[in-house]
């Protein structure tokens, strides 16, 4: 089973769950099994509580499951249904584990955000994968949130359980240009920077930006991110999102993704997407 986790950098509202479900879009085009995981940082245990005008209106799943609108997203690009179980909460995650504590389930151990909250959350991720090929998670918010620690800490030791094969981390960050129309790349530098520092090496990035990026900023991305210049790709603005599978996947991101995980192979030839 392949897992692909999709994180942001700079700010959120970049188009990252776009992202993330266009890729999983385009592998289910080439004949693969593809589910997503939405993961939200948050305290509450779901979004059933929440103010729309904060985060959207609620999304309700066929079981029931009040989420975040982006389940919506998946549900309409890959054309699945999702379960309650597809959206990770912190709240939900911390109920479950202070569930187990205090039914004696831990057996007198100091219970711990790692290893208990970390082996939780990857317990959930394997769940709910399950009967597909491929598994995209998103990992809401960004990058450098005290909320999103323990997520990034568990995709770490997610990524050194399984094959180096089964697992690709894709990066979208902003590509914001200068007063003099230049697209500049130092945001993104950072929050590579930051995701390093914390033991994960993007495979792909993405640059969100009004444009597509210039040869030059993918260059100048793939050298300072260390990954090859193919893995640099382009979010511009569309006017509608529904464009943003057809785009990437003129870019090569589908291909890209699938010779990664060495499942090219396995694709259905492109007449047949
Ligand atoms: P994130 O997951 O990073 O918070 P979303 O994927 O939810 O971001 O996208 C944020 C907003 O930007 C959504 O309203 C989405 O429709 C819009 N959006 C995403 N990608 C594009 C694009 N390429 N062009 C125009 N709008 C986009």
């Amino acid at each position: 089973r392949k897992f692909i986790f999709v994180t942001g950098g700079v700010m959120s509202g970049l188009g990252k769950g776009i992202t993330a479900a266009s890729t999983g879009r385009l592998l289910k085009n080439a004949g693969f099994d593809v589910t997503a995981v939405k993961i939200d940082p948050y305290l509450n245990v779901d979004a059933g509580t929440m103010n729309p005008f904060q985060h959207g209106e609620v999304y309700v799943l066929k079981d029931g499951g009040e989420v975040d609108l982006d389940l919506g997203n998946y549900e309409r690009f890959l054309d699945i249904d999702m379960t309650f179980d597809h959206n990770i909460t912190t709240g939900k995650t911390y109920q479950h584990v202070i569930e187990k504590e205090r039914a004696g389930d831990y057996l007198g151990k100091t219970v711990q955000i790692i290893p208990h909250i970390t082996d939780d959350i990857k317990r959930r991720i394997r769940e709910a994968a399950k009967g597909n090929d491929v598994c995209i998670i998103e990992v809401g918010g960004t990058v450098g949130d005290i909320e999103g620690m323990p997520y990034l800490e568990a995709l770490r030791q997610f990524a050194h359980e399984e094959d180096d094969d089964d697992i690709l981390f894709t990066h979208v960050t902003l590509v914001p240009y200068s007063m003099n129309g230049e697209q500049k790349t130092k945001p993104t530098q950072h929050s590579v920077k930051e995701l390093r520092s914390i033991g994960l090496q993007p495979d792909i990035l993405v640059g969100r930006s009004e444009d597509k990026l210039d040869i030059d900023t993918r260059e100048k991305i793939a050298l300072f991110c260390d990954v090859p210049t193919e893995a640099v790709f382009s979010n511009p603005d569309v006017s509608d999102i529904y464009h943003v599978p057809l785009m990437v996947e003129e870019a090569g991101l589908d291909q890209y993704v699938m010779e990664q995980l060495d499942i090219a192979d396995e694709a259905l030839p492109p007449e047949q997407r």
